[in-house]
């Protein structure tokens, strides 16, 4: 799309070029072209800041390529007869410029103690030529160049003309890494407006951002609605890529100004961190070394979505292209933040279950599945715990059906404490649980299944001495993978007769299928 553009740049948009550029929005073709533009003025406005530093008294007038002679011969009236004049064309292809003045109390150019005919091909003295050249090279920051002036043309206006050449190269290089930037958003569109989930979406904008933007550390507030205020979400650091970084480190501001800098919903940098007036942890911002940040208000349409704040060590300047694409991709990732966002909170509604948080059965069963494929590939063992509350109804009997809940959640609780993060648990069904247990054979399952129930019968359940055996217990029934197993129904068959035993011989046991 790069080189797309850019065959283009200069030629008329016919139909097939729209036709090819039908990728590219409209927006972003206008961006671009835009930026050029911009480019090219900064250039210019750099030159002539040069020319106002080293020739105060120099009148600088545009003047078309195409004007007639006697438009330059107007200009000649600007000129004193009596003073050294220096006339200097450049052109960038787009626009030509002339800096037009007068050399006053300059002994030193020599050359130029007459009066030169407009448009003549002069040359200056050459020692003024290393200083003028020296000058421009300091104020331009330029490198030294072989001459690239015009065939023939060998004089100091062919000097000029390279630096200039070199100087459009150079913002030619710019606009070639805005085009670069509009690839890498284009790319930030596509993946990010793709992906649904929310934990995953968080960690792919800070990847694509950290690509594309280049901070040593980004952070992410998201707005809560509710309380009215911004809460921090995540933070991802440039050697962490791809992970995301402690949830807490984060390089406090000021809460009220970075809020009202929130509603006022444009983006802002903030130079010298280290003393910044908004900065609330300085200590931090010099350990990190960073020197200036950016915040970007986050929307999608008029609502708010978060606040984006990235942190820059180096000195670098941040180009307001840059930030005029940052600012582009402020909606984009606003909406795709809440997009996600109601996708993850629809899909948890359907594969969650609302008293205990866990997972609900349709899920386990989902997941089961891919994981007796996995474990069957990789030749691993792969147990299942049956858990059931003993005497539930005569809890509920008791103590009402409220108070029977919080045990519930309560019994949740002490079995996801009980195992590792990568087990997957689920609710079965009324009081009944479900456990599967990754890489575990049926010697590891029967010892997790004592701990669980171990857990529930230590803990000091309310009103658990009205429970027969005066404490509140539960059941296990241990399975493991066969090779002949098929189906989630064929384990469970078996976890289910196991805890069938256990509640015959006495409850508050784990019996294992053999
Ligand atoms: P056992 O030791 O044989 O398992 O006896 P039990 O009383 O636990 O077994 P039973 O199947 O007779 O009773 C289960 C009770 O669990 C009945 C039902 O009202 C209760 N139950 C199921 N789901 C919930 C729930 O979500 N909340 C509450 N409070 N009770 C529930
Ligand atoms: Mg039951
Ligand atoms: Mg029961």
């Amino acid at each position: 799309m790069d080189a797309l553009i850019r065959q283009h740049l200069d030629a008329p948009f016919d139909r097939v070029a729209r036709e090819e550029f039908s990728q590219v929005t409209l927006g972003q073709l206008i961006q671009t072209l835009e930026n050029l533009a911009a480019e090219q003025r900064q250039a210019f406005r750099v030159v002539h800041g040069w020319r106002r530093a080293h020739f105060p008294d120099l009148p600088l007038l545009p003047i078309n390529r195409q004007l007639p002679h006697s438009a330059y011969q107007n200009l000649e009236q600007h000129l004193d007869g009596d003073a050294t004049t220096l006339i200097y064309l450049f052109d960038n292809g787009v626009e030509c410029f002339s800096l037009l003045g007068q050399l006053v109390d300059r002994p030193e150019v020599s050359v130029f103690q007459q009066r030169l005919p407009v448009g003549t091909r002069w040359s200056f003295d050459r020692a003024f030529q290393q200083e003028l050249l020296a000058s421009l090279e300091q104020s331009l920051h330029f490198r030294a160049i072989p001459l690239l002036g015009r065939p023939g043309n060998n004089g100091l206006e062919g000097r000029f003309h390279g630096h200039l050449i070199k100087f459009f190269e150079e913002s030619l290089l710019e606009t070639r890494q805005s085009l670069n930037l509009i690839t890498g958003i284009l790319r930030v569109q596509k993946t990010i407006s793709r992906e649904l989930d929310f934990e995953r979406l968080l960690e792919l904008i800070g990847d694509t951002l950290l690509e594309t933007f280049h901070f040593q550390l980004g952070e992410l507030e998201l707005y809560d609605a509710d309380e009215q205020r911004l809460i921090h979400q995540v933070t991802w650091s440039m050697e962490g890529q791809g992970q995301t970084l402690s949830k807490n480190l984060q390089i406090l501001l000021d809460v009220e100004q970075e809020q009202a800098l929130f509603a006022a919903g444009a983006p802002v940098v903030l130079d010298g961190l280290k003393q910044h007036a908004m900065v609330l942890n300085h200590k931090l911002v010099e350990i990190l070394g960073l020197r200036f940040a950016i915040l970007l208000p986050l929307f999608a349409g008029d609502e708010k979505v978060g606040l984006l704040k990235l942190y820059y060590g180096h000195p670098e300047v941040i180009s307001p292209t840059r930030l005029a694409w940052l600012e582009e991709l402020s909606t984009l990732m606003g909406s795709a933040i809440l997009n996600a966002r109601e996708h993850t909170r629809v899909f948890e509604l359907a594969t969650k279950d609302g008293l205990t948080s866990l997972h609900n059965r349709r899920y386990f069963e989902e997941q089961f599945n891919l994981e007796l494929a996995r474990t069957r590939r990789s030749g691993a063992r792969l147990s299942l715990l049956m858990l059931d509350v003993d005497n539930f109804k005569n809890y509920n009997d008791r103590n009402g059906h409220l108070a029977g809940d919080d045990v519930l959640v309560q019994v949740a609780r002490l079995v996801k404490q009980s195992i590792r993060s990568v087990d997957l648990i689920a609710r079965y069904g009324g009081e009944e649980f479900i456990v599967l247990l990754t890489g575990a054979d049926l010697g590891v399952g029967r010892a997790v299944a004592e701990k669980i129930r171990a857990a529930v019968a230590d803990f000091e359940f309310p009103h658990g001495d009205r429970q027969p055996g005066g404490r509140l217990t539960v059941s296990i029934g241990v399975a493991e993978m066969k090779p002949t197993t098929r189906t989630l129904e064929d384990m469970i068959r078996r976890a289910d007769a196991a805890l069938y035993q256990a509640k015959e011989q006495g409850r508050n046991r784990v019996e294992a299928s053999l």
